[in-house]
């Protein structure tokens, strides 16, 4: 049989961090990242063809004369980086609230500046152009890919009416259809009630079920619908009809679950079947439970947690330990985690949610594309899978979280393309 010709060749990892179990029944020992020494993938037309030890993929491969070779050279090799949960799109930035919020003054004082909360994100993102939002939207996805972000998952919800998601949700799939990285895209309609819908929100939400769900899922610009199901934000019973009026149309459930309180959000999660239920750092154990049973994907933003100032965080070695699927994303928004880097992330992880480094990777790959759906293509490197690789500038994984805010992200390939 004749051997494939490689576009691009990574030859050399001290390990090769694959994401897929080896078990050494020899040795006894689990090797639960799956982890290869002297390590190697090949990859032709945007996906993997060959992932083994250095020696074996050179046999399985041709070397054309446009093969890239890379040199690993004893350096980490891992899947590119996961991030199921952005808000990347939007205007503005918020640093006076979050610098005085810091400094004790009260959230209704701060209120009065003029760059202050949700509301403000919406004024200054209904304002801005379309190519205006792209090109900030741009600049905000480079900085991802630069810490080694290959697939993403982009959230509306600074428009707030029918034509601003409209033109938010385009933006997203923009980035879907012409940039070489993996994106979903979710309709957050329901983030907040927008101060046109003052004290009415129940005509709020009819007009997310009745006009904003129907005509995004139509024109099939999300793939998943989400609401802050939150005192201050959207009801329980609010949340269940919302969700269950996006899955008549197609659209799967997420939600943004008991961050502040126990608000029922876990336990709604698993009753709408929800793909994922995302921050939990208040979720009830009976929540819990129950959305291990429905097989709904925990997703923890640890860096929200942080730039709040709290002290309590999602318990995630507990998730872990019930058997949940539990997986990791920055939260990127501009009140509360402007923060494009998952290997921070990995960070927190480690030391406030106290995940193990294992848990705390397959959190940030494999785990996060399960809370996008993306899980048979991306998070793992196996033949058949997208081409999204990282060569990371460090030895030993366990030095993803120690060093910590240092980007040692040196390549990111997604889809087969040398991006850095
Ligand atoms: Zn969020």
């Amino acid at each position: 049989m004749e051997k494939p010709v490689a576009d691009i060749a990574i030859l050399n990892a001290g390990q090769l961090l694959t994401m897929k179990p080896i078990k050494n029944e020899e040795e006894e020992e689990d090797n639960p990242l799956g982890i290869i020494e002297d390590g190697a993938v090949a990859i032709k037309d945007g996906k993997i063809i060959a992932v083994g030890k250095t020696n074996d993929v050179i046999k399985q491969i041709e070397f054309g004369r446009n093969t890239i070779q890379i040199d690993a050279n004893k350096k980490v090799v891992m899947p590119g980086f996961v991030d199921p949960h952005t808000h990347i799109i939007f205007k503005g930035t918020r640093e006076r609230e979050f610098v005085l919020r810091h400094q004790g003054v009260p959230y209704m004082k701060i209120l009065k500046e003029e760059n202050a909360g949700i509301i403000s994100t919406v004024r200054w993102t209904r304002k801005a152009t379309f190519d205006e939002l792209l090109e900030i939207t741009r600049t905000r996805i480079s900085e991802m890919v630069d810490w080694g972000t290959t697939t993403l998952e982009i959230k509306s919800g600074y428009g707030l009416n029918l034509e601003e998601e409209i033109k938010i949700l385009k933006i997203a799939k923009y980035f879907k259809d012409y940039s070489p990285l993996n994106i979903k895209s979710t309709l957050l309609a329901a983030h907040i009630i927008p101060p046109e819908y003052h004290m009415r929100d129940e005509k709020y939400v009819e007009l997310v079920v009745n006009d904003i769900i129907p005509i995004i899922a139509e024109n099939k610009l999300a793939d998943f619908n989400d609401v802050w199901c939150e005192k201050g934000a959207f009801t329980r019973e609010q949340s269940r009809k919302i969700l269950k009026a996006g899955l008549k149309y197609g659209l799967i459930p997420k939600i943004h679950a008991d961050e502040m309180s126990d608000a029922g959000g876990a336990k709604i999660a698993a009753e709408v079947k929800a793909i994922s239920a995302d921050h939990l750092v208040y979720a009830s154990e009976e929540g819990l439970t129950k959305m291990k049973e429905a097989n709904v994907t925990a997703v923890l933003l640890p860096i929200t947690t942080f730039s709040l100032g709290k002290e309590k965080f999602a318990d995630g070695k507990k998730m872990v330990e019930m058997g949940l699927t539990v997986a990791l994303g920055t939260d990127y928004n501009p009140g509360t985690a402007m923060c494009p880097s998952m290997p921070l992330v990995i960070s927190f992880a480690v030391v406030r949610l106290k995940m193990d480094v294992v848990s705390a990777l397959y959190g940030a790959t494999l785990n996060a594309a399960k809370a996008i759906g993306l899980d048979s293509e991306v998070g793992s490197l196996e033949v058949g899978k997208r081409a999204n690789v990282n060569v990371l500038n460090i030895r030993n994984y366990e030095e993803i979280p120690y060093r910590i805010a240092e980007n040692y992200v040196e390549k990111v390939i997604s889809n087969g393309e040398i991006l850095k």
